[in-house]
């Protein structure tokens, strides 16, 4: 086993270096690595090496463009480093432990209690992060002929920007440089100090009470993890509810499911400030007028992200941007200056890898290849990877109502699906809105173990216009969850062969009263 020691990387968080962390670093950001010299001009310069960053370059690489990349810290940005590859790593291992506790339910028998080995739970957080690392890898991108450039970007003018005292000339810039955690301004929180997403994932040692402020789908999976993996964790959310995007019933089902988990959860409750007494941090709360407060060792900060766009000078490049939404852009991904695009976190209202990843893709096309493509056309399914999942895609009936659309909702309860009675995963749904009076699907919601798996299909119907009645026709594999979409499918062919069944009866009763 390795010993763990401490080194400062960049601006980032400081990280453990064990084999896992020096096979990621060596892959994201080489200790030997010097910039080449830059050539001429540029088909495309691409600020950031996030997933926007990544999956433009090679996109454009692949068809023959000629492509710079600026990384400031490591490649990857966050997904890889700090965001979905070490979080559902670590959610993975807290659902075990869940499980292990309840192994009872299943017929099985785990001698003693479940003891948690936090060490080795993050040691394999960091060997998938260091695995799945090797897609991203400075030899990956170099070997696809795409010219790779560490430091800050600053453009110097509408058609050039400065990496370490080199000039990247360009045909055309895509910006994306990602979001960073938005820190609530709580008095008295940045002294008692905190977590956020960049450094939570290199913690060694658990603390032993933990407060996640924010409801949002960052702070609810955090807080299950680490409950999961014996943190006696509290969570406190502003609004009456979690998720607050999504439907009431689905949330409903992630307080009980938190319940369940043994999470303090406060609702409707804001935090006040933050003092330090000894070692622990006193937190005030306030839920409505009912003042209180809560000691732990740490404080996790989930609430929103903010848009990387200070250090850009986007000024001397003609680029509009704000602190709170980023780059402004058009339906076609265009800054004010045509020359220049942004894709992924830096200028959507969707923070989502996948949404990052089309976004970029349709700049691709858009900037180099002449393409019309419109970011309004993208279909984006998301997912809250709690413990039942939630993912939703396409309208809620909510919205669908908002805009004068008539919408038939068809939910289908997973204790009514076979795998979900065999699995004991009976805690969930599928909810499917179409419009009313035909099969066109508007929307769907699903909270179930594996709702991020199953969202594709709903994704796929809508995407290709594949209709409900298409939907109950397709066999699905006997038994999966994912019979409770076929389940909501059968349930809207029944509403139309009735009312069929209904005017044939009327029409022969008719007939009989001639
Ligand atoms: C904890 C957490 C969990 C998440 N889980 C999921 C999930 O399960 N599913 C999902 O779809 N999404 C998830 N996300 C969101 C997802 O990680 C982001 O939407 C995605 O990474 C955005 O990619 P991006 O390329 O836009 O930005 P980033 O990945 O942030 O990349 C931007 C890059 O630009 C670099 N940069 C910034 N400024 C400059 C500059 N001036 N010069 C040079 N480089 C610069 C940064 O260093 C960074 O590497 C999660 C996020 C977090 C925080």
């Amino acid at each position: 086993m390795n010993r763990a020691a401490t080194v400062q990387l960049g601006s980032g968080a400081p990280l453990v270096r064990d084999s896992a962390e020096r096979e990621r670093i060596d892959n994201v950001r080489p200790a030997n690595w010097r910039n080449p010299a830059p050539a001429p001009h540029y088909d495309l310069v691409i600020v950031g090496a996030g997933t926007a960053g990544l999956v433009a370059a090679q996109a454009a690489a692949s068809r023959g463009a000629k492509i710079a990349l600026v990384e400031r810290h490591l490649l990857g940005g966050t997904c890889l480093n700090t965001g979905c590859v070490p979080s559902k790593a670590l959610l993975r291992t807290s659902r075990l432990y869940a499980e292990m506790r309840h192994a009872d339910r299943y017929g099985a028998c785990i001698p003693g209690d479940v003891r948690v080995d936090f060490p080795a739970v993050m040691r394999r957080v960091r060997g998938v992060r260091a695995r799945i690392s090797r897609a991203d890898s400075v030899r990956q991108l170099t070997a696809a002929g795409i010219a790779l450039f560490f430091g800050q970007a600053r453009f110097t003018r509408a058609d050039a920007l400065e990496v370490e005292g080199a000039t990247l000339h360009f045909g055309k810039a895509l910006i994306a440089t990602g979001a960073r955690p938005d820190t609530p301004a709580i008095p008295g929180l940045a002294q008692a100090g905190y977590l956020t997403n960049e450094n939570a994932f290199d913690l060694t040692r658990p603390p032993r009470r933990l407060l996640v402020i924010g409801g949002g789908p960052l702070g609810c999976e955090m807080a299950q993890a680490f409950c999961r993996l014996g943190v006696q964790t509290t969570i406190v959310q502003k609004r009456p509810l979690f998720l607050p995007r999504e439907e009431r019933d689905a949330a409903q089902i992630l307080s009980d499911s938190f319940a369940r988990d043994g999470i303090e959860v406060r609702l409707n409750t804001r935090v006040l400030n933050v003092h330090v007494d000894g070692g622990a941090k006193l937190v005030d709360l306030v839920s409505d007028d009912y003042h209180s407060t809560v000691v732990v060792d740490a404080i996790l900060t989930g609430t929103g992200r903010l848009p990387n766009t200070t250090g850009l000078d986007l000024e001397a490049a003609g680029v509009d941007a704000d602190p709170q939404h980023g780059v402004q852009v058009d339906d076609f991904l265009r800054t004010r200056n045509r020359r220049i695009y942004a894709a992924g976190d830096v200028c959507l209202d969707h923070k989502f890898n996948d949404t990052a990843q089309a976004s970029a893709l349709i700049v691709v096309e858009n900037a180099l290849f002449g393409g019309r493509r419109r970011l309004s056309e993208l279909t984006i399914p998301w997912c809250t990877y709690t413990d039942p999942e939630i993912a939703h895609v396409g309208l809620y009936a909510r919205q669908a109502r908002e805009r004068n659309i008539p919408v038939k909702t068809f939910t289908i309860p997973l204790h009514d699906v076979d795998r979900a009675i065999a699995d004991d995963e009976e805690v969930g749904f599928v909810k499917i809105s179409v419009r009313e009076r035909t099969d066109r699907i508007l929307g769907a919601t699903i909270v179930a173990r594996h709702a991020g798996e199953m969202i594709s299909e709903m994704t796929l119907a809508i995407v290709a216009g594949v209709g409900l009645r298409m939907v109950a026709r397709v066999i699905h594999a006997y038994p999966t969850q994912a019979e409770a979409i076929r389940k909501a499918a059968d349930a809207y062919v029944r509403t139309r062969a009735l009312s069929y069944g209904q005017r044939r009866s009327t029409a022969w009763l008719r007939w009989l009263r001639r």
